[in-house]
Formats: structure tokens, sequence, C-alpha cells
């Protein structure tokens, strides 16, 4: 578990209300007044905040639990009704601040070095009531934009907390040669955004999404040099058996074009060959995005297509292990779960391109230390193997000006530790 968790990780896989904590859900649930489905909830209010609250070395004992390796089963069709509960509690901009901040301070604290969350921009409340009694904010629609701002204000502001973090423990490190030999200095977290398009939606709400995505990029792209660009990326996900992505290609096409990297979830439901799944996948392929999500359940002959001629792949262990009907077969053990993947194995023995993600940490329960450590241990993989997976990883992050830093300071962190 300490190699795991001190090894430098890169997250491309991360819906952002998919990564609430659960403790945070339920309280904005009780302060919304929703009532959320049993379905939604892994633990009690109690444990939700003890496992909150739990100090590091508690912490460190869960992770060595045999709980650990256990959660409770989800299917898709699950996941996808806990999914409309969400934005009922995220409702105004002041619980997106929130979350926000919540998931780059657990990834951060999980030892993740970049992330890159996505998110669809959704018509908030500026306030959900008037908190301050200013008569301000209270019941006002926020825009669609404003949405999208927020977000990256508040990855602007962490981005610059957590490069202060990081030189001022340098500092003392260097003043402390005791602690010189021993201490191993947390990387600083490099937040990015990745705009999502619901495939359940219609085709007008995809092009507001893709314009704004465009416009916003097109307008970071002015600023200086040195500065950060948050929106790297634009990607197709929602509700698999929703709409056909060929319905959106012309807009992702746009996207492209202006300069903007591209991911689409794929294969997350069962198909044969030539029925309309096996049809979309292959239109998917054959778009050439920069990254496929998931791509589980694809025939044999795409997956030998994408063999040929690879698409870097995000591949998210536990998710994948829910999507599978995990539920049904096996009764909770995530080791079974993931030993069930078709093609995980294949792929980190012939160094297929892939990353390993969370997905949804929230509503699985998960980070991504653990999801390192269950590859691991069902897979058998040493430290060496973990630090490569990582390293390659690098390669399909979006943000093309970071990845020489990334790929230098992991690997002088990785030859620390190994
Ligand atoms: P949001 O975009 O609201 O920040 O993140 C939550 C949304 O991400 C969900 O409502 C759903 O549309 C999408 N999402 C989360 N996990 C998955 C997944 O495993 N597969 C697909 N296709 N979409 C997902």
């Amino acid at each position: 578990h300490g190699f795991t968790k001190s090894l430098p990780k890169i997250e491309l896989h991360a819906h952002l209300n998919g990564s609430i904590r659960e403790h945070t859900l339920i309280e904005l649930a009780s302060e919304r007044n929703v009532t959320l489905s049993p379905k939604m909830i892994l633990h009690d209010a109690e444990s939700a905040q003890q496992h909150n609250d739990d100090s590091k070395e508690e912490r460190l004992f869960w992770n060595t639990h045999p709980r650990f390796w256990n959660t409770r089963p989800r299917n898709l069709q699950d996941c996808f009704e806990v999914f409309e509960y969400i934005p009922k509690c995220v409702n105004d901009l002041v619980a997106l601040r929130r979350i926000t901040e919540e998931v780059l301070m657990d990834a951060a604290e999980d030892g993740v070095v970049y992330i890159e969350l996505r998110t669809g921009p959704k018509c908030l409340l500026r306030r959900h009531h008037d908190d301050d009694g200013s008569g301000e904010g209270g019941g006002i629609m926020a825009t669609k934009r404003e949405y999208v701002e927020t977000i990256v204000e508040i990855m602007n502001e962490f981005e610059k907390k957590e490069r202060n973090r990081y030189e001022m423990e340098m500092e003392c490190r260097a003043q402390d040669n005791m602690m010189q030999q021993q201490q191993i200095v947390r990387l600083a977290l490099i937040p990015r955004l990745i705009i999502s398009v619901d495939r359940a939606g219609t085709i007008e709400q995809a092009d507001e999404n893709i314009n704004l995505a465009i416009e916003l990029f097109q307008k970071q792209q002015m600023l200086p040099p040195g500065q950060s660009k948050y929106i790297v990326g634009v990607e197709l996900g929602g509700n698999p058996t929703r709409n056909d992505f060929t319905i959106f290609e012309a807009s992702f096409e746009r996207a492209r074009r202006a300069g903007l990297y591209v991911a689409i979830h794929i294969g997350e439901v069962p198909m044969k060959s030539y029925d309309a799944k096996y049809n979309e996948a292959l239109a998917v392929i054959n778009f050439r995005p920069d990254r496929l999500g998931h791509a589980l359940t694809l025939s044999t002959s795409l997956i030998e297509l994408l063999e040929k001629n690879p698409i870097p792949i995000e591949c998210c262990p536990t998710s994948n292990t829910m999507t599978l009907d995990f539920a049904s077969h096996h009764k909770g053990s995530l080791i079974d779960g993931i030993k069930m993947h078709p093609h995980l194995k294949k792929w980190i023995e012939c160094n297929y391109p892939i990353s390993i993600n969370t997905d949804d940490s929230g509503i699985f329960c998960t980070n991504l230390t653990k999801e390192y450590m269950l590859i691991a241990k069902v897979f058998e993989l040493d430290e060496r193997k973990l630090s490569e997976i990582v390293l390659d990883s690098v390669e399909h992050a979006f943000d093309d000006d970071i990845k020489a830093k990334l790929r230098n300071d992991i690997q002088s962190m990785v030859e620390m530790m190994v």
C-alpha cells in the first residue's frame, strides 16, 4: 500500500459529479430535502462521516482490511439511477465549488499528480437559498459558462496552493539533513478539465457544450506563456443505451478541428457482430478519437482492429467490474470481478497503451491507489510494472505542455522509491 500510495499517479478518466464524497452527497441531500434512494448509499451517514474523518493511520489499516477488497455491487443500470440524484444535490454553484475542491483535495492526498476531470456543464442556481440574507443569489440561475468558469477558477486556486505547498516542503527538507534521507515530498497536483457531452441529450445540447468548449479553449490560447490552460478536451459519455455516437460525430469533428482533444466512451454494453452497437463502436474506432473510455465489451474483430492500430484506452477496473454485471456473479469480491475483465491482463502483458483510472470514485467507493493495488494483486504486478503503467499513461494526457515535466518528476520519484 505504501508504495502504491506514494507512486505519483495520473488520472485521465474521472467524472466530477461521480467523484463526489459519499458523506458530502448525504449532507447536501439533507440540506436540500432530497430523499436518496437506498441504492445510492454504500454506507450509512455515520460510517460515511467516519470514513471521511479517519486518520491516515486508520485508513491505512482499513485499506489492508479484507473489507477493502469487497464492495457493494452496482450494475450499469443502478449507476445511472444513482447519477439522476446527484444534480438534485449539487444544484448550485456553492455545492459545485465544494465538490470540485474536495475531489481535487482527495486526489492530491492520494498521490495523484495530474488529473483530467470531466463534466457536463449544467445551468445551476447561484445558491440554492439566500445564504447570507443579502437578497442576492437565491433562486437565480447561472449559465453553463459560469459552471465551467467556476471549475476553472477552483482549479487555478488549487494548482497555486499545491505548488506553494510543494515548494515549502522541499525547502523544509533541504534544511533538515536527517529528513533528506527518508522523506518523500508529494509532488504538486496539476488539474485539467474535459467538457462532457451527454449522449442521452439532443444534438443541440451537445453543440451548446462543444461551442462553449471551443470558445473557452480559444480564449485561453491568448493567455501569456507559462499560465495554465485548463480546458484540454471534450468527451462523449452518459447512458450507453441511449442514442448513437454517429449523431454527434460532426460536433466532435468540429471540436477536434479547433484543437481540442477527444475521448469517447465505447464498449459498455454487450454487442454482436453487425448489430447496432457493433456498428456504433466501429464508427467510433474509425473516427480515431485520441482516447477511448472502457472498451470493455468489444467484439473480437473490433479488438483486433484496435490491436493493429492502437488508440489509448482508459481502463477503470472497479467500474468495469460493475459494468460486467459483477453484482450477479461475484458477491462483492472485486478481486474475482477484475479477473473477469476480458482484455486487461493481455493489454498489460503486451503493453497496449492503457491508463488506470477511477471513473466515479464516489459512486464506486474507490481511489487511484486502490485501483493500482487491485490490478497489482489480480495480475501479480511488481512495483516496476506499476510505475511503467503510470509513465505510459503520461503519454496519453491531453496537456502536451506538461508531459515532459511529468515524465521527469515521476521518473525521479520512482528511482527514489524502487
Ligand atoms: P458529471 O458530468 O455530471 O460531472 O458526471 C456524472 C455523469 O458522468 C453521469 O451522469 C454520467 O452521464 C457520466 N458517467 C459517469 N460514469 C460513467 C460511465 O461509467 N459510463 C458512462 N457512459 N458515463 C458515465
